[in-house]
C-alpha cells in the first residue's frame, strides 16, 4: 500500500493507551496533527490528551470499523497488539509499521531467527516446547541460562533464570508449559540500546546510542550518549540500521543489545527489538532538537525525518511505582524536566513518570 502524506489536520490512529501514546498524541499535537487512540482500559492515560478516543476490546470489530473510518493512518504504541485486530485494520487503513514486523516481534524465536538471518550476534539460543526439547535445549547451550516465553513477556515477566543447581523442568512448570525458548545467559558488561526512525522515502536517523541501567527487570536509568567507544557506537547504530532497512521498516524502533567485553573491544548482541517508541529514548524530549516521538508522528505522516542534535549529556530517570512522589523533588533541579503520565494509581513495577536531566555540552548541540 503506498503511504500518504498526512496534511497538518489530518488524524493519525493509534492502538494503545500508555505513556508512549500520550507522548506520540503531545508530539503530534505540535505539528497540528490530530489523534485518536484506541484501547481496551477506561484509565488508559494516554486519552487525557487525545483529539478522540475509543475505549473498546481489540476484538470489537464494530468499533474497530468506527475508529479505522475516522482517521487517516494508523499505528500502534504497544507491540502486542493482536494480529488479527492489525490485519483487520491494515484492509481498510494504512497501518504503520506494517503488522509483520509485529508478526517477527511479538515472537521472541522469530525475532531472533530474523536478526541472525541478518548475520548479526544474537545469545544462544534454542526453542522450547516440550520437556525433550527443554533436556536438549540445557545439553546444547549450556547453564546458566534463561528460558523466556515466546509470547506476551516484557520488563522480565515471562521469563526464567535457570541456575547450575536449578532444576530445568521447574523453571519449565514456573512459566505454565507454554511455547518458550531457552537463551544462553550473555556475561554482559553493559547494556545499550539504538533508537533508529525510517521514512516511508528510507530515510534513516539514529539517536545517540544509549546506556541502560535496569533494575528489577525494569528499566531505571538511561545515560546518552553511551560511554562506549566510537567503534562500539558505530556498529550499533549499524545494527539499528540493518534492522530497519530489513523490515522495510517505517516508524520510530528500539534495539535493544548486550555489550560483552572481549579484551579491548566489545561484542555486541542483539537482545531485543521493540517496533515503537522506547522508554530509552525519553531522553530525546528534552535532550535532542527532535524527540524520538515527534520522528515516529514525521515517519507515519509521510514527512522528512528531522536531522536529531543532542543538546548536551542526558540522564533520564524512570519514577516507578510509589517513586511518583518524590516528584516535587525533582521540579527544582537545575537541568531537570519532569514528565508525569497522569496515572493515579501507583501500582508496584507501574512506570509512572520520569526525569530528564540534561548537562549542556560546553560547545552547543553535537
Ligand atoms: P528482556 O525481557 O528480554 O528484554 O529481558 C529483560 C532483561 O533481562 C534484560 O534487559 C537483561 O538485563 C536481562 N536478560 C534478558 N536476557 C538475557 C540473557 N540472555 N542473558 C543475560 N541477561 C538477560
Amino acid at each position: 500500500m503506498t503511504l500518504p502524506v498526512l496534511k497538518p489536520d489530518a488524524t493519525i490512529g493509534i492502538l494503545g493507551g500508555g505513556q508512549l501514546g500520550r507522548m506520540l498524541a503531545l508530539a503530534a499535537a505540535r505539528l497540528g496533527l490530530r489523534c485518536h487512540a484506541y484501547a481496551p482500559d477506561t484509565d488508559s492515560c494516554a486519552f487525557q490528551v487525545m483529539r478522540h478516543s475509543t475505549c473498546a476490546a481489540y476484538n470489537d470489530e464494530a468499533a474497530l470499523e468506527r475508529f479505522a473510518d475516522s482517521v487517516d493512518v494508523i499505528t500502534y504504541e504497544f507491540e502486542n497488539v493482536p494480529a488479527e485486530t492489525a490485519a483487520f485494520l491494515a484492509a481498510r487503513r494504512p497501518v504503520i509499521p506494517d503488522p509483520k514486523v509485529l508478526a517477527t516481534t511479538q515472537d521472541r524465536l522469530a525475532e531472533k531467527s530474523f536478526v541472525s538471518g541478518l548475520g548479526i550476534a544474537t545469545a544462544p539460543y534454542a526453542a522450547v516446547a516440550s520437556p525433550t526439547d527443554l533436556a536438549s535445549a540445557v545439553t546444547a547451550i549450556g547453564v546458566p541460562a534463561v528460558l523466556k516465553t515466546r509470547r506476551l513477556g516484557y520488563d522480565g515477566k515471562g521469563q526464567k533464570m535457570i541456575g547450575v543447581k536449578d532444576d530445568p523442568a521447574a523453571a519449565w512448570s514456573g512459566l505454565r508449559q507454554v511455547p518458550a525458548i531457552l537463551e544462553g545467559f550473555v556475561p554482559f558488561e553493559r547494556e545499550i540500546s539504538v533508537v533508529a526512525a525510517r521514512s516511508a522515502t528510507g530515510q534513516v536517523e539514529c539517536f545517540d546510542v544509549t546506556e541502560n541501567e535496569h533494575r528489577d527487570h525494569i528499566l531505571k536509568i538511561s545515560r546518552a550518549p553511551a560511554a562506549v567507544p566510537g567503534t562500539v557506537a558505530t556498529r550499533a547504530r549499524e545494527i539499528a540500521v540493518t534492522l530497519a532497512e530489513a523490515f522495510g521498516y517505517v516508524g520510530v524502533l528500539g534495539v535493544e543489545m548486550f555489550l560483552v567485553r572481549e579484551g579491548a573491544d566489545y561484542s555486541v548482541l542483539v537482545n531485543e527489538i521493540a517496533p515503537r517508541v522506547h522508554n530509552s529514548g525519553h531522553w530525546t524530549l528534552d535532550g535532542c532538537t527532535v524527540s524520538q516521538f515527534e520522528q515516529h508522528i514525521r515517519a507515519v505522516a509521510g514527512w522528512p525525518l528531522a536531522c536529531p542534535l543532542r543538546h548536551g549529556r542526558a540522564e533520564m530517570t524512570n519514577l516507578i511505582g510509589t517513586e511518583i512522589e518524590s516528584y516535587r523533588q525533582w521540579l527544582d533541579v537545575p537541568g531537570a524536566s519532569v514528565h508525569l503520565y497522569g496515572k493515579t494509581e501507583p501500582r508496584p513495577g507501574r512506570k509512572m513518570g520520569h526525569v530528564t536531566r540534561i548537562i549542556p555540552d560546553a560547545a552547543g548541540p553535537q
